[in-house]
């Protein structure tokens, strides 16, 4: 109980943890997972503790298969948040702040790669060198609805990303999605869109958004999405193989109706409000 108490004193007191902790935080982390900073309010709490016993951990999802367009974001702050969003208890409101978490974070691996340019500053002391990130301006592109869910979380780490849109339905005779509004900037083949979209399942929006940025100029194109299908990894592999999907989970399949087995329901719904 006592080292207990310690170690939550730690965690709660420091962003990182520091080293001296490091022995008490692994003597006793079969019980506590830390996942998050620990300066947010207590109300909080239950989206950045997770407070287990021996028995509690979080397991992998039950699929493996391997997709070579697929990059899984396994931080640890992705997994417990995603675990969040599929609970049915959680509500509307957290629903939408884990899904903005959520999407910066995985923003965070998708631009893990971005080239960088030295750059000189003048420091109050000396001139020193520093980095920009060089490149093309990012362009979020969020499918219409559930998409908008994760513009906000990922501009807070690249305000200067533009924000296009795309809208699409599914025709009830052919049962493919067809556009009904398709606006980004028009300079499109200098730029590097991230495609937005919480849930690929099948996969058929996915691509037709996909063709669509490519008939207007688009390049370089990833796919973000918090749960993916096997389906619709490969749907979207087989049709643009250039595109690389970051998900935060590889579920197991589709039912009948298209959703996504666990899943975490429809995103949109849950989003925001409309069940
Ligand atoms: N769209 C959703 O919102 N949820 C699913 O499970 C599949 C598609």
């Amino acid at each position: 109980m006592e080292d207990d108490r310690q170690a939550l004193f730690i965690l709660r007191h420091h962003r990182r943890f520091p080293s001296a902790s490091h022995a008490l935080v692994e003597q006793i982390g079969k019980r506590i997972l830390i996942f998050t900073s620990a300066t947010r309010e207590p109300m909080d709490d239950r989206l950045v503790f997770f407070h287990g016993r021996e028995d509690s951990s979080f397991s992998a999802m039950t699929t493996t298969p391997v997709f070579t367009n697929l990059t899984l974001v396994r931080h640890p702050l992705v997994q417990h948040k995603i675990t969040l969003l599929r609970d049915r208890r959680t509500p509307t409101k957290i629903f939408k702040e884990l899904v903005d978490e959520i999407a910066m974070l995985m923003a965070y691996e998708a631009t893990s790669e971005l080239s960088l340019d030295p750059v000189t500053v003048q420091t109050p002391l000396e001139q020193a060198t520093g980095f920009q990130v060089s490149g093309k301006k990012l362009t979020l592109v969020p499918i219409l609805r559930a998409g908008l869910g994760m513009v906000e979380g990922i501009l807070r780490l690249v305000p200067s990303a533009r924000v296009g849109h795309i809208g699409l339905y599914r025709d009830h005779d052919t049962l493919e999605p067809v556009d009904y509004y398709f606006k980004v900037p028009g300079d499109a083949a200098e730029r590097d869109f991230f495609v937005l979209d919480p849930m690929l399942a099948t996969g058929g929006s996915a691509v037709s958004a996909v063709s669509s940025l490519k008939r207007a100029g688009g390049v370089r194109i990833r796919f973000l999405c918090l749960v993916a299908a096997p389906e619709g990894v490969r749907r979207l592999g087989n049709a643009h193989p250039d595109v690389q999907v970051y998900a935060g989970a590889l579920d197991r399949e589709l039912n009948s109706q298209g959703y996504i087995l666990p899943g975490l329901g429809d995103a949109g719904d849950r989003l925001f409000g409309t069940r």
